[in-house]
């Protein structure tokens, strides 16, 4: 195995755990990939996090090839859309989170309750249609919600998030997670939850796409 891919599986593995400790995965339902040469490294299918090494993560190709004796996660066609379309970010994370979850059970998007929904890179995080697990069809309804927003809830199932690295991509999922919470317990109170305007909105719109978010494993740490 070379260097750089040893490291990315490194990555992988401590971005699970970390998604663990941040209290954004339930059970085994989380998965993680990067892009690497003409495809990329995705979590394998069926292995307990604290079990992972590097060994296990599994190469998916850009012809949906798998490497040999390897099963990826079932959600591998998913990742590999989001890379399609995304060109600007390298690292993907999907989970159930609770808060996230909950709203996409509800089937809203988070609309700008909090100026952070900026994050996602637009107005809200927007809720994409139901589709089994797996299926070419979520992979296509992904598809669409991951064009306009780099933080996705998915109808009845959970959240994808992505980055330019695997840092930036798991810091927004924890926000997306406390975003989502604020929506709960602002929505149990009222139904109608004031926002914030677009022309807000687009203030920090700019200041995020200007400077970018100062993200590192401190950030997320803290
Ligand atoms: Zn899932």
């Amino acid at each position: 195995m070379n260097l750089l891919r040893k490291n990315l599986s490194e990555k992988i593995i401590e971005s699970c755990l970390e998604m663990v400790r941040l209290g954004l995965n339930q059970g085994t339902a989380g998965n993680i990939s990067v892009r690497y040469n003409d495809g990329m490294l995705i979590t394998p299918s069926g292995v307990p996090y604290d079990k992972l090494t590097v060994d296990h993560i599994v190469y998916v190709s850009n012809e949906h090839e798998f490497e040999e004796g390897k099963i990826p996660s079932s959600e591998w066609l998913f990742h590999l859309i989001c890379y399609e379309v995304r060109v600007d970010c390298d690292a993907v994370i999907h989970n159930h989170a609770i808060n996230s979850t909950a709203i996409s059970i509800l089937n809203k998007p988070i609309p700008a309750i909090h100026y952070m929904v900026a994050a996602s890179g637009g107005y809200e995080i927007p809720c994409v249609s139901y589709a089994t697990f797996g299926s070419p069809k979520l992979a296509e309804y992904v598809k669409e919600g991951i064009k306009k927003s780099k933080a996705i809830l998915l109808q009845h199932h959970g959240m994808i998030t992505c980055g330019e690295n695997l840092d930036k991509a798991l810091w927004l999922a924890h926000e997306t997670e406390v975003l989502a919470e604020l929506y709960l317990k602002t929505l149990a109170i009222q139904p109608e939850i004031p926002v914030l305007e677009n022309n807000e909105m687009d203030i920090v719109l700019g200041k995020f796409s200007t400077y970018g978010l100062r993200v590192d494993t401190d950030d997320i740490k803290a």
